[in-house]
């Protein structure tokens, strides 16, 4: 671990108080403390109004977005950067959470875009039915995580926007706009990824399959050079792969292997994982911290919804006050992609809090950091220090030029908006979608001027 690392845990609040009174106001949105406004989950980004607009049906959404000139939809504000804000007003569907309907011929359950995955899972796997993956948190909302192309791990697990059936949106004029998958194929793969910018999102049908159980193991110290000479055979080592590492020493810290089994399995796992150990207790993602909020390991079958999050819903996730980034390149030139990034570790260690290394299927959703490629997502949980890991984006993004790479819509990047764009071949297709829903611009905002329509 990292001495940076270690000083920042053992300061724990102090440090964090201390990071959050040295953020500045500046174009990404970040304001000083003090302000009576509503941030984002980490407390990093204000947004540009002081109340959020509950909407309880969708006749409510349609009123409001017919009534208003600008406004944008606000789900459970874990996105890092300002793809969710608004100077007019937010409308949050906190409390449109139902679950719909439930085809069990069709396999496809329809809820209310609001729901989180916390909300939505337990009952699902209550009537035989699960979803083929989850990120690593369930708090987060289904419209939310559809906007972003929110992912978890698994070489064949695509993200969990690519779920998606059906949608049904409220459009700028305050009609209801109803797409499928069946009837508007490619137009649809358009508006799954929606980033918030096609209207107001009510509901959303995903694909379920038959309930099924899992459970995880964690390897400790994964040799680095086995991950260089074995990487396809580690990261297909079970349904969904995590590696943590800190870009420090010869090793990866953490291999976290969440498996499918059946009901009875045995809780055993080899005592060796290419050279890593395996872990005799539950850990968390940073090792120095306690693993009581993470879903139990140790082999323990449990249901889908608690093995496939690293964090329990009834538990404060992660560790606190942070920052995200995250850069996705195409799986075949993943070896050298993390290499490239290991090159960096001086530079990257003292912010670093932890990174996660994850898989992700290919898609075919315009907007989606997994378009036409199966991709390895590279990700960093930050000290709250924007400052200085302002300074060090750029430098990452660099190094990951020669691969092409996307960064996540939800989290921090510095990349400017034309190599932005030029990493999205559909690009030019998603903004006549949403002009074409949207041709005032009602749901614009600085993020999306300048990441999508500039
Ligand atoms: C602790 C933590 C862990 C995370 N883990 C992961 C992870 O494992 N994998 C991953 O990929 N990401 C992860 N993220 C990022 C996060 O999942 C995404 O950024 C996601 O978009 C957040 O969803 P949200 O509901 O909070 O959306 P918000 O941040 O509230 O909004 C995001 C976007 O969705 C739009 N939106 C929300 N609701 C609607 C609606 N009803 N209609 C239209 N637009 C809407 C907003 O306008 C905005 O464009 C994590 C974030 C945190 C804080």
């Amino acid at each position: 671990m990292s001495r940076g690392r270690r000083e920042f845990l053992k300061l724990g609040a102090a440090a964090v108080g201390a990071a959050a009174t040295s953020r500045a106001s500046d174009a990404a949105g970040q304001e000083p403390p003090g302000s009576a406004r509503i941030t984002n989950w980490a407390g990093n980004y204000t947004y540009g109004v002081d109340r959020v607009h509950e909407a309880a049906s969708v006749d409510e959404v349609r009123e409001l977005v017919a009534s208003r000139s600008r406004l944008n939809a606000l789900g459970t504000r874990h996105c890092f950067n300002g793809i969710a804000d608004s100077s007019h007003l937010l409308v949050s569907l906190r409390e449109m959470a139902g679950v719909v309907a439930l085809d069990a011929k069709k396999r496809t359950v329809t809820v209310e875009a609001g729901a989180s995955y916390g909300q939505l899972c337990p009952p699902l796997h209550e009537r035989g039915f699960a979803l083929h993956n989850l990120a690593s948190l369930p708090h987060i909302s289904v419209a939310g995580a559809c906007a972003t192309a929110t992912h978890g791990s698994g070489v064949s697990n695509a993200n969990l926007a690519a779920a998606a059936t059906d949608l049904e949106l409220v459009t700028a004029a305050g009609d209801v706009l109803r797409l499928s998958l069946d009837e508007d194929g490619d137009e649809f793969q358009g508006a799954v990824v929606h980033l918030g910018a096609l209207g107001v999102l009510t509901k959303v049908t995903l694909e379920v399959q038959p309930t099924y159980l899992m459970r995880q193991h964690v390897y400790l110290d994964l040799p680095e050079a086995a991950l260089r000479d074995h990487f396809e055979e580690i990261v297909s080592a079970g349904y969904s792969v995590s590696l943590f590492t800190d870009w420090e020493g010869d090793s990866v810290e953490e291999v976290w292997i969440k498996s499918r089994v059946d009901a009875g399995a045995d809780t055993r796992a080899e005592p060796d994982f290419f050279g890593a150990r395996l872990a005799e207790r539950d850990v968390h993602p940073i090792a120095e911290l306690s693993a009581e909020h993470c879903t139990e390991q140790m082999g323990v079958v449990g249901p889908w919804y608690e093995r496939l999050p690293h964090f329990r819903m009834g538990f404060t996730p992660s560790s606190g006050d942070e920052l995200q980034s995250e850069f996705f390149v195409p799986r075949s030139e993943a070896v050298e992609a993390v290499a490239a990034i290991g090159r960096l570790g001086e530079q990257i260690h003292p912010h670093l809090l932890i990174s996660e290394l994850r898989t992700v299927a290919a898609d075919q959703l315009w907007m989606s950091t997994a378009y036409g490629r199966d991709s390895l997502a590279i990700h960093f949980t930050w000290k709250p220090d924007w400052p200085s890991v302002r300074k060090v984006l750029p430098l990452i993004e660099r190094e990951l030029g020669p691969f092409g790479v996307r960064p996540h819509w939800g989290k921090l990047f510095t990349m400017q908006p034309q190599v932005l764009r030029s990493r999205y071949e559909r690009l030019d297709d998603f903004r006549a979608l949403a002009r074409r829903l949207d041709p005032g611009g009602k749901f614009r905002n600085p993020f999306l001027d300048s990441a999508i329509f500039a």
